[in-house]
């Protein structure tokens, strides 16, 4: 999506002359490429006829950078459109009463995973969470929140025998409100479809229960079809948050246009995985940043921020935007992803990082790879380490040294060098239009 667009305004920006004509071409092809990641047709329409009103034909026809004043009226739009109707309608738990949380949505759209997230989250905020299961539906419900809720170190509630579940969740609810807990979550079944009994028994665990929030867990890849089954389950009952989930791997995840549109409600977080503390506060900018494929610098040097001393940073961001990626600065990089963790996670947020040297769901074989990779460096003078002339690098002589002095294969040597040459045009390329605010925080 974020290369369509970028080359939509790319044609754009070519354009000498900025007359309508132009302008609508390039609007036709960024709702072309919206609808591609599923955004509601109906929404980009809207989206188009908004563009259209905010971008100033004077403004641009003064020559001032067309690609940008566009580009900024869609990212605005955007945001605007995940923002609509929601702004101070953001539920917040209270502190010392106790919150209960009811979790719908459909059988497989996560909110089993997402209720432990959800309670693993707040625990670490302070919170007691605890877990009821009603789900009496699905086989093995009972057992996978259990074990859901060990992980977490959640008090949980449920049982084998008694099928009713608005009972079960009452009895659940008022036990962990005598035990004092302050956030009581409440898991549902599903169905595979919007069916009339899953909406029944919806109500009445809501009408039991009383829930001070009803969150609504949708799976992030469905697409256009995000729209309707939204829809359906706000008319049902009072929908007031949402959260997606699958929104790692190749989920396009316009479908958050689409879940906002329909309940009126804000998307609070994103699943991104299926392990416990693979979930993110959603926030619309990073969002948005990310469905335009801007590369999500603020959360990158979030990530940054946890494991590079905070002088560091600045010297290190300045540098690699320089155009100044040497080796050596490869070999910190290495270190320091090697340090924060999933690393196909961190490095998805860069656009032209995943793919390449960290696969999904290859973190080991990466890690080991990065390794041995450092191992090669490990043996490059302090010149070599400074080099950013990758001709000076690769010169045969070279090679054989490095490889003889790491113990490692020429070819593996020569991985490095290419895989040097690829971060290189990476980086320069993905920092060129990208302003790294000073403080590193601010606004996108
Ligand atoms: P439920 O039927 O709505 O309770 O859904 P579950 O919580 O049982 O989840 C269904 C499947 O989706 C499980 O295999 C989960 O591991 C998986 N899942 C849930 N959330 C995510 C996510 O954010 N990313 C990925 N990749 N898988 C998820
Ligand atoms: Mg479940």
């Amino acid at each position: 999506l974020g290369s369509k667009i970028s080359r939509a305004l790319q044609q754009m920006s070519n354009a000498t002359l900025i007359d309508e004509a132009v302008l609508n071409a390039c609007l036709k092809e960024i709702g072309n490429a919206l609808m591609q990641a599923d955004v509601k047709v109906d929404l980009v329409i809207g989206l188009r006829g908004n563009i259209k009103k905010r971008v100033n034909m004077e403004e641009m026809a003064a020559g001032l950078n067309k690609r940008k004043i566009i580009e900024k009226a869609v990212f605005d739009e955007l945001c605007g459109l995940l923002d609509a109707g929601t702004e101070g309608a953001k539920f917040s738990l209270k502190k010392g009463k106790p919150n209960v949380v009811m979790f719908v949505g459909l059988q497989g759209s996560g909110k089993t995973t997402t209720c432990t997230k959800y309670a693993y989250h707040y625990k670490k905020e302070g919170y007691k969470p605890a877990l009821v299961c009603a789900d009496t539906f699905r086989a093995g419900a009972f057992d996978q929140l259990k074990q859901n809720a060990t992980k977490a170190g959640c008090p949980f509630y449920g049982s084998y025998t008694v099928t009713d579940p608005a009972t079960i969740a009452k009895q659940g609810v008022d036990r962990f409100k005598e035990d004092g807990r302050d956030l009581v979550i409440v898991d549902t079944s599903g169905r595979h479809k919007q069916e009339a009994a899953l909406f029944e028994e919806m109500r009445e665990v809501s009408e039991a229960v009383r829930p001070d929030l009803i969150i609504f867990v949708m799976d992030g890849s469905i697409g256009q079809a995000a729209y309707d089954q939204a829809k359906a389950f706000k008319d049902m009952v009072e929908v007031g948050a949402v959260i997606l989930t699958k929104l790692d791997g190749h989920a396009k995840g316009g479908g958050a246009l689409s879940a906002v549109s329909a309940t009126k409600s804000p998307v609070i977080f994103i699943g991104t995985g299926e392990h416990i503390d693979e979930f993110e506060e959603f926030e619309t900018k990073r969002f948005v940043s990310r469905l335009l494929g801007k590369g999500d610098w603020e959360s990158f040097i979030n990530k940054i921020s946890d494991v590079i001393p905070e002088d560091k940073q600045p010297e290190l961001l300045e540098n690699i935007a320089k155009g100044q990626f040497s080796m050596r600065i490869l070999y910190d990089q290495f270190q320091n992803i090697l340090k924060m963790g999933p690393m196909s996670q961190v490095m998805s947020m860069i656009p032209g990082f995943s793919n390449a040297i960290f696969p999904k769901g290859h973190d080991k074989d990466s890690q080991s790879k990065i390794k041995r990779y450092m191992t090669i460096m490990d043996s490059m003078t302090a010149k070599e380490l400074d080099e950013t002339n990758i001709k000076e690098l690769s010169k045969p002589a070279r090679l054989e040294r490095l490889a003889r002095g790491s113990g490692r294969h020429k070819l593996e040597v020569e991985g490095l060098l290419e895989e040097y040459r690829r971060l290189s045009k990476v980086f320069s390329s993905a920092l060129k239009g990208m302003k790294i605010p000073k403080n590193m925080k601010g606004d996108m």
